[in-house]
């Protein structure tokens, strides 16, 4: 099911998205002796100016998602529409072409960026990838260091003369290099303080406006991602078990899951949540042998028979909020 992107036409649109990683055994013949499904079918869009919130446990498949959508690894199955053109199967030139549009901001910015290369080089890297004339770059470093809050000066020192947050803005200016139009931002706070966070999620908001960029924003803290999203995917063992609007999701979760997540959230009105919560027991099983029928249903506190023999599908829950549970047939 795909929930359409709420304001105006879809830059983004993802239909039955799928990655199977092959598991190998042996150190010659590497037998495959089964597959990981970390992406198993997801579809959603997201529109022009928005941004879609990914959700979910370590290792249910969202980064994974992240790192398709950018082409840094080939799905397996499903398409990619960027603005009307599939680009889940292009290759060279043709790929090339859509490369500067889809950039990708990290979670780590310590290991994303190269020591021994100046802030000035790591943030023309992808301008030196596009052809662009070195006049171009130098005067399109100095915009980039001005659009994400650093000095002039900043420009000849290394990484480690930075501060977390500041490595983030680096990250951030080499992402917006080729003026892209959608940017994956991987954890892209997580690693940073708190107070850090704040600052780092207000210059993508900024920067969302004035630029007019989409982003797929990846995260586990259900905070930020509340503070920075439109709509709202919530992932299991690589499958959406609900998406929709963030303020629907927020207030009224329709899947277990999702209103497990949001028990661990802090809640402004704390003694309201308290009377409806929902605790997560139990380890995300393993993606190499996922649980029939309802993934989730190992760890569920309301599963019903049904939910061991028969995977939910989603389905409408309100306009805008979908969900994959049985209970609400
Ligand atoms: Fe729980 Fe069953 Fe719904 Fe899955 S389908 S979330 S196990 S009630």
């Amino acid at each position: 099911m795909l929930i359409e992107g709420a304001a105006g036409p879809d830059l983004i649109r993802v239909d039955n998205l799928a990655k199977h990683f092959p598991v190998t055994r042996g150190a010659v013949l590497r037998r495959v002796v089964g597959t990981v499904k970390a992406v198993d079918g997801v579809s959603f869009a997201i529109g022009h100016g928005r941004t879609l919130g990914l959700v979910g446990e370590s290792g249910c498949g969202k980064s994974t998602v992240g790192r398709l959508l950018v082409r840094l690894i080939d799905p397996t199955a499903g398409s990619i529409m960027l603005d009307g053109t599939d680009i889940s199967r292009l290759d060279g030139e043709a790929m090339f072409q859509h490369r500067r549009n889809l950039q990708f901001v990290f979670q780590d910015p310590m290991s994303s960026l190269n020591p021994r290369m100046t802030v000035e080089k790591i943030i023309a890297e992808p301008l030196v990838v596009q052809g662009v004339p070195v006049a171009e770059q130098r005067a399109r470093v100095g915009e980039l260091l001005d659009l994400v809050g650093l000095a002039p000066a900043h420009r000849t020192r290394y990484p480690h003369e930075f501060s977390g947050g500041q490595r983030q803005r680096i990250g951030i200016a080499r992402a917006l290099a080729t003026n892209p139009r959608f940017v994956v931002c991987d954890e892209a706070v997580s690693a940073l303080d708190v107070s850090v966070q704040a600052q780092i999620v207000n210059l993508l908001k900024r920067l969302q406006r004035e630029l007019g960029l989409s982003y797929l924003f990846v995260a586990h803290d259900l905070s930020v991602v509340r503070h920075m999203s439109d709509d709202v995917a919530v992932m299991y063992l690589g499958r959406i078990v609900e998406i929709g609007d963030r303020r629907r999701i927020f207030a009224a979760p329709a899947h277990p899951y999702t209103k497990a997540l949001l028990s661990s959230v802090p809640a402004p009105r704390q003694s309201a949540r308290r009377e409806a919560r929902t605790l997560l027991s139990g380890e995300l099983p393993s993606p190499l042998n996922p649980p029939n029928g309802c993934a989730f249903h190992t760890r569920c506190p309301v599963a019903i028979a049904r939910c061991k023999v028969e995977r939910p599908e989603l389905r409408p829950v309100e306009t805008g909020q979908a969900a994959a549970c049985h209970l609400l047939d």
